[in-house]
């Protein structure tokens, strides 16, 4: 019950996907106690699986975990799990080129609570689903609205972890967004109106020249797996990679924009309310 990360999470079974009991006053549904991750199997060319950067999500769960008051799996407990609930779904990791495996662990305060408090007990669940392209564009240009009325996230708030209550907030927008038939939502940041922050499940990046600029992470988005992977890799062919305020000015003047995240890979941005 109290702030800690220190769990004492007994193992587990494997069971069909289905649905589970819930207490009608556990923590996650009365208070939104709960985090989840999102990662990603991949075939290889020799036919062997391919879990893409497991610690990473595992220490960031760890993380959330902290800001969230609830106990976490320790990072080997985590990517073991995600091994284990991937071997046993083997035969749903599409060929190589078709798709991938995503693997969605969840954290939530399962046990009851009446007044405003963390939750005397946790449960650490792992389902998995193939999927294919995340935008109808497939990895064709998107067409992202910029949001200037609804915030994603505020300093002080839980922008920077992948606590559910945070999706929640989203929802709207989004929904008015494709129906006006954009892509995605782009946030901008609650204080100043103007600076770039995160699409509603992806990180940003803004190409100008030998110049590869992202929002830098402080507090309000979360800080990206792919986003780091990417920064590593543009870094390594020599490009110059600033995190940094990015203006939203600068998305019609860049070369290339182009988002990141485990479940978008990597998808180009080709027009912003249509310029
Ligand atoms: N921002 C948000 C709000 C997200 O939900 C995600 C997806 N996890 C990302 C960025 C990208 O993170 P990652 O590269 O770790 O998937």
């Amino acid at each position: 019950t109290k702030c800690s990360l220190d769990g004492d999470f007994s193992v587990g079974e494997m069971v069909p996907f289905g649905p589970i009991a819930l207490n009608p006053s556990s923590g996650v549904l009365n208070y939104g106690q709960g985090l989840f991750e999102g990662l990603k199997a991949y075939r290889k060319t020799d036919g062997s699986i391919l879990l893409f950067h497991p610690e990473e999500n595992a220490l960031r769960m760890r993380i959330g975990a902290e800001r969230m008051c609830m106990p976490a799996p320790t990072i080997e407990q985590f990517v073991d799990a995600a091994k284990q609930t991937v071997l046993a779904n083997k035969r749903w990791v599409p060929p190589t080129g078709k798709g991938s495996l995503y693997i969605r662990p969840l954290l939530m305060g399962s046990g009851a609570v009446l007044g405003l408090a963390p939750a005397p007990e946790y449960t650490f669940i792992i389902f998995v689903s193939p999927v294919g392209n995340y935008f109808k564009e497939g990895l064709a240009p998107i067409n992202l609205i910029v949001e200037d009325k609804f915030h994603r996230a505020t300093p002080g708030g839980t922008g920077n972890v992948k606590t559910i209550g945070n999706y929640a907030s989203v929802l709207m927008a989004q929904k008015i967004a494709k129906e006006k038939g954009y892509s995605d939502v782009l946030y901008l940041d609650a204080v100043h109106k103007k600076y770039l922050e995160e699409v509603s499940s992806c990180n940003i990046f803004v190409v100008k020249g030998n110049v590869i600029s992202t929002p830098a992470v402080k507090g309000t988005i979360l800080p990206g797996i792919t986003r780091k992977s990417i920064i590593d890799v543009a870094l390594s062919k020599g490009f110059q990679v600033e995190e940094r305020l990015v203006s939203v000015d600068e998305l019609l003047e860049a070369d290339e924009v182009f988002c990141t995240g485990t479940a978008v890979v990597v998808s180009p941005v080709g027009s912003c309310q249509g310029r």
